[in-house]
């Protein structure tokens, strides 16, 4: 005879790890949720791509799994696909296989983070990251009993040399760029990326770029048509890149990390453990995202960018998004508002945004995101002005 379950007998919260405990839940999650309780909400709150994965790499997907490639791969990716990333590398960075660099297919861009968080970081190391900062930086770090160290970059989001050089210790490990940004869109110049690879070879200190948007940089920021990249000027940093958001795969979980081989192989051996490998079929179709043109989506997102600048003008401070998709905007200072007042200010109008707060040590910003529909957005912008205006 089966027993019956005790109820309540067993007190998760007793069991509960201090690490668990120590991580909150993200602020975006929360706008979303409040998202779905709003009926036909104007909804700027998510970064989720709005178009669809390009058709022949859907169509490549699809023969990787009627063709039953349904096991793993090897740790480190399907050899075809690390042999198309390392042509990228090649064409993009003039990184070359078989030299001293290696590179591991990840779990998403995300999957490269943590891995390289824990080869990496542990009790009381430090590790600079910029503020703003996407959400899940710090939450990284403390995962891994490290301390983040923010760089301010307000007001003009450029975490410069400068900056970081002053929050440099003997604990610190690491220094993390994000270009183009998320949440500001910033793209730092080929010039202020080589100060930071200086800084970073001067001191010690690892810099991990997170360039997750580099195909994803507004024309105005390209600099020889190309996304400044600290990778073109040291291969002594790690580079993690993805296709979730470029490409509109974001359920995909696909990214990649390349330096040097000592790393890559720890975090391989890391990876075995936490993941075995990146999904197998689709890592069988990601080649074909190198034949994708983004350049029609693109003209299609500068022209969303221009739609907040226009709509905006004259009505706050805002730094023009040169590529990634958000614009972070400041609550206008006459409105004496936080950035989580100004949000729930909108909400009342149906527009949802996510409260600068949740990116950063200061609240005095929002952000919005640019993968919306135009109609959606010139809707949002008009309930922005009204209430800017008010
Ligand atoms: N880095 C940045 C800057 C991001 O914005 C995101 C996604 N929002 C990630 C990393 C994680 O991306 P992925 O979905 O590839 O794990």
């Amino acid at each position: 005879m089966a027993t019956a379950h005790r109820a309540g007998a067993l007190d998760l919260e007793r069991l509960f790890s201090r690490r668990a405990l120590s991580i909150d839940a993200s602020g975006i999650r929360r706008a979303f949720e409040l998202g779905a309780s709003i009926e036909d909400p104007i909804n700027l709150s998510i970064g989720q791509p709005d178009f669809p994965v390009d058709d022949r790499v859907k169509k490549a997907a699809i023969r990787a799994i009627e063709g039953n490639r349904s096991g793993y791969s090897l740790t480190q990716g399907l050899p075809e696909l690390r042999t198309s990333i390392w042509r990228a590398l090649e064409a993009d960075l003039g990184w070359r296989h078989g030299e001293g660099e290696d590179l591991i297919v990840t779990v998403g861009t995300t999957g490269a983070l943590v891995l390289a968080v824990l080869a990496l970081i542990e009790d009381g190391d430090e590790v600079i990251l910029p503020d703003p900062y996407f959400v899940a930086y710090p939450q990284f770090v403390k995962m891994a009993g490290g301390r983040a160290v923010f760089c301010n970059t307000y007001p003009d989001f450029r975490m410069t040399a400068d900056r970081i050089a002053a929050l440099i210790t003997p604990k610190t490990k690491m220094v993390m760029v994000n270009s183009p940004s998320n949440p500001c869109g910033a793209v730092l110049s080929a010039r202020e990326l080589a100060d930071i690879v200086h800084l970073c070879d001067e001191r010690g200190v690892l810099l991990v770029t997170d360039e997750i948007y580099d195909a994803f940089t507004f024309p105005d920021a390209l600099e020889g048509g190309r996304c400044p990249s600290p990778a073109r000027l040291s291969k002594s940093l790690l580079l993690v890149r993805g296709f979730g958001k470029s490409y509109g795969c974001t359920g995909w979980r696909l990214g990649y990390a390349a330096g040097p081989r000592a790393l890559i192989q720890r975090m391989a051996i890391l990876q075995q453990y936490l993941f075995v490998c990146a999904p197998t079929p689709l890592q069988a179709a990601a080649s074909e995202f190198f034949h994708v043109d983004l350049a029609p989506i693109i003209a299609r997102f500068v022209k969303r960018r221009d739609m907040v600048v226009e709509a905006l003008d004259g009505l706050t401070t805002l730094v023009a998004p040169q590529g990634a998709f958000y614009a972070f905007i400041e609550v206008p200072k006459h409105l004496g508002l936080t950035g989580t007042q100004f949000a729930e200010r909108v909400v009342a109008q149906k527009l949802i945004v996510v409260p600068g707060g949740v990116f950063s040590s200061r609240d005095t910003h929002f952000r919005i995101s640019l993968a919306a529909p135009e109609e959606k957005l010139a809707a949002g912008l008009e309930v922005l002005r009204r209430v800017m205006s008010g």
